[in-house]
């Protein structure tokens, strides 16, 4: 039996909690009957529209970023715990663009992971790397480092709650995908690394998706690679036709 695809859809800054509210009623009609996973990572002042907006539909709605600590003083920044108490279960960590802009390291990156788990929130970690990085030949070690790096003290119970988005940042929002073949390699790498360090039927059981310009006419073709599991979505999931489409892809 194939494996459910899991596909999330980053809106990043974009939407108004009215907004996220009419556009979550309308994807949850359009979805009805769809059994794989659906994720939408909306602004925090949107959680609570999207919630509701909801309704009976199996929509997950996740955050797109929180804090390590457990409180304190952090202006403007949110906890776990806050997210729990929402009951959202999917946050996204160690996206490129809070790695460029807001100083999220890999050591940031395995904290908050570990914190999510702790408050039983899946964290969506994504890894990937630069033109540069590509072009010197370092992917996959790179991501391999990455990967075990963000995995540091997370227990082998805990890897089923866990996803990994490989999203290499000179696709993102660029227009530019990587070739099927080139996600597929190092989302294949991303799994040994999660095998080497848990074992193969872990690897096996977590979600790996392919983020970098998804769009309608290229998901049918990444999400049938071997090791892609579905996508994270930045620019066409704010567009509902594209998104659908994505998503029946
Ligand atoms: C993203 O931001 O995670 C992303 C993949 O964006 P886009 O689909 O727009 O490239």
């Amino acid at each position: 039996m194939s494996k459910k695809k899991v596909i999330a859809g980053n809106w990043k800054m974009n939407k108004t909690p009215s907004e996220t509210a009419e556009f979550i009623s309308e994807l949850s009609v359009r979805l009805k009957g769809v059994k794989d996973t659906v994720i939408c990572a909306v602004p925090y002042v949107c959680i609570s529209a999207a919630l509701k907006a909801v309704n009976k539909s199996k929509i997950k709605i996740a955050a797109q970023s929180m804090h390590y600590e457990e409180n304190g003083a952090f202006t403007g920044e949110v906890s776990a715990n806050m997210l729990n108490d929402l009951n959202i279960k999917y946050v996204i960590i160690g996206h490129s663009e809070r790695r460029q802009y807001y100083n999220e390291t890999d050591l940031t990156v395995n904290k908050k992971a570990l914190q999510a788990l702790k408050h039983g929130i899946s964290p969506i970690i994504c890894v990937g790397e630069s033109l540069e990085q590509r072009e010197m030949n370092v992917t996959e070690d790179l991501v391999r480092y990455q990967v075990k790096y963000a995995l540091s003290g997370v227990v082998e119970n805990d890897m089923q709650n866990v996803v990994f988005a490989y999203e290499p940042i000179w696709a993102i929002g660029t227009g530019k995908t990587a070739t099927s073949q080139q996600a597929d390699e190092v989302c294949a790498c991303i799994r040994k690394a999660i095998s080497e360090k848990y074992s193969k039927k872990i690897a096996n059981r977590v979600p790996i998706l392919y983020g970098g310009s998804v769009n309608a006419k290229n998901a049918s073709e990444l999400f049938a690679m071997s090791d892609i599991d579905g996508g994270l979505v930045g620019g066409a999931s704010l567009k509902i036709d594209d998104f659908e489409k994505i998503i029946k892809y």
